[in-house]
């Protein structure tokens, strides 16, 4: 889930609750018809009547792209099926005896039961991950990331994985800010988020750590694979396109500092290691990332770290 972007959460969100609605709708209806022993709709007795209903229409006709694979939209397909499959056999048993069979209409409502709970499942995911992003870059924001980071710990501690982070400062974004406007730099940070968000990996994540700094988590990566993922990352961003008044593209570079997740501390010092990795990879000349090692002189303070800016360069193209 937090791989897809937020714009692409809200409107599946929008799709979900108008194909909820539609299916109560075709609910409702059924209902009433058996009750009434009005005659049923061929399409429902069909084979394929679970594409033929408005939420088959949009399951099947319009899916979102994002989700096709995810388990919980997956399940929603097969109890959607498997109550289409049920509702037939109702509707024929009711057509030709007259009555329905009290453990056939259990089924039934056994099986609408299962495919709500299916989808109000997946409702309540999209709805939680929408709820814990950043509102500016969708990134993650960082009221999940300790407990995150610590569930990551447990796993090294009981030998079951090693996870590695990484804290990315953007170089010189006063700069940005000064020269380009406010709203400029905060389209170089929705750029950013999203690029990187394209390119982790289905369990790493991207949380907004403050202003323009970032934290990433790698579970089950060593700090050497996650340097030569994060070398790629850094090497493969493209210029940015500033839009509003002149559109202008620009390159905006980010430092990087790595560290192991290690389980003999707490996640507090592991992101401080990362922090000072951090602060050597913008002593370095920034646009690089650097891996904490014990010979790296510690965070003093941040005023004296890669918090305190100094002038650069800014590339600009248009
Ligand atoms: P360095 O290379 O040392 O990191 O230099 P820097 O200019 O990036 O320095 P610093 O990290 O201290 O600057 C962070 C700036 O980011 C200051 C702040 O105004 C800006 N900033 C923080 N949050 C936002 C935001 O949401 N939008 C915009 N446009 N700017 C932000
Ligand atoms: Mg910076
Ligand atoms: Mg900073």
């Amino acid at each position: 889930m937090h791989s897809v972007s937020k714009q692409e959460l809200q409107d599946t969100l929008q799709q979900l609750n108008q194909a909820i609605y539609n299916h109560d709708q075709w609910s409702k209806d059924l209902i009433r018809s058996m009750i009434c022993r009005l005659p049923y709709d061929n399409r429902d007795i069909a084979d394929d009547a679970h594409h033929h209903c408005r939420f088959g229409q949009w399951y099947y006709g319009a899916p979102p792209q994002a989700f096709l694979e995810h388990p919980a939209f997956k399940a929603i397909g097969t109890e959607h099926r498997r109550m289409h499959q049920v509702t037939a056999q109702l509707l024929l048993e009711s057509a030709s005896k007259g009555s329905v069979n009290p453990l056939d209409y259990d089924n039934f409502v056994s099986a609408t039961e299962r495919l709500r709970l299916e989808i109000y499942s997946f409702k309540h995911e999209i709805e939680e991950s929408l709820n814990t992003r950043d509102p500016l870059t969708g990134a993650e924001n960082r009221f999940n990331m300790l407990s995150r980071l610590r569930e990551l710990n447990e796993l090294s501690k009981r030998g079951i994985q090693d996870s590695s982070i990484a804290i990315m400062d953007l170089d010189y974004f006063k700069k940005v800010n000064d020269t380009y406007g406010h709203a400029a730099g905060d389209q170089v940070l929705v750029a950013w988020v999203n690029y990187i968000r394209k390119n982790l990996r289905k369990y790493d994540r991207i949380y907004r750590y403050g202003g323009e700094e970032f934290l990433l988590s790698f579970p089950g990566n060593g700090q050497q694979s996650v340097k030569e993922l994060i070398e790629r990352l850094r090497n493969g961003m493209p210029e940015i396109t500033i839009e509003g008044g002149e559109t202008k593209s620009i390159v905006v570079t980010a430092s990087f500092g790595i560290a192991t997740l290690d389980p003999s501390l707490n996640v507090e010092e592991s992101i401080n290691r990362a922090d000072t990795a951090l602060y050597a990879a913008k002593k370095a000349g920034r646009n690089c990332s650097c891996i904490w090692d014990s010979t790296m002189a510690p965070m003093q303070n941040a005023g004296e770290g890669h918090l305190s800016a100094i002038s650069g360069e800014i590339n600009e193209s248009h």
